[in-house]
């Protein structure tokens, strides 16, 4: 079971991300946000992936969401979790205007 969060920063950027992987590929695939530092935009990272690849530009400047440096202030609640990677209400580093004013929120839930 996956669920996507959608990113949206002040500046008027908006990105939708899946989190997780399916109940048949939880094994090989987890989902997570990631900061692409080639493309300077928000991609869906596979976190079991070895390495961690931009599906974009399969660059290995990749740096998931869960990590400090992109997190300006950890939020009190839990937006999404898979695993022990966690995204919270808090803010983090857009990838556009390289401000920490991006937030998560919760999207659609997908059943597999
Ligand atoms: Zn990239
Ligand atoms: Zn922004």
């Amino acid at each position: 079971m996956g669920s996507t969060v959608k990113a949206i920063c002040k500046c008027g950027y908006e990105k939708e991300s899946s989190v997780g992987g399916g109940m048949l590929n939880y094994r090989t695939v987890q989902y997570f946000p990631c900061y692409c530092t080639n493309c300077k935009d928000l991609v869906e990272g596979n976190l079991k992936a070895e390495p961690l690849v931009c599906p974009d530009c399969n660059s290995r400047k990749v740096i998931p969401y869960n990590n400090k440096k992109l997190i300006g202030k950890k939020g009190k609640n839990e937006i999404v979790q898979s695993f022990d990677n966690i995204l919270t209400d808090g803010y983090y580093r857009c990838p556009s205007c390289d401000s920490f004013n991006l937030q998560f929120k919760i999207g659609a839930i997908l059943w597999d």
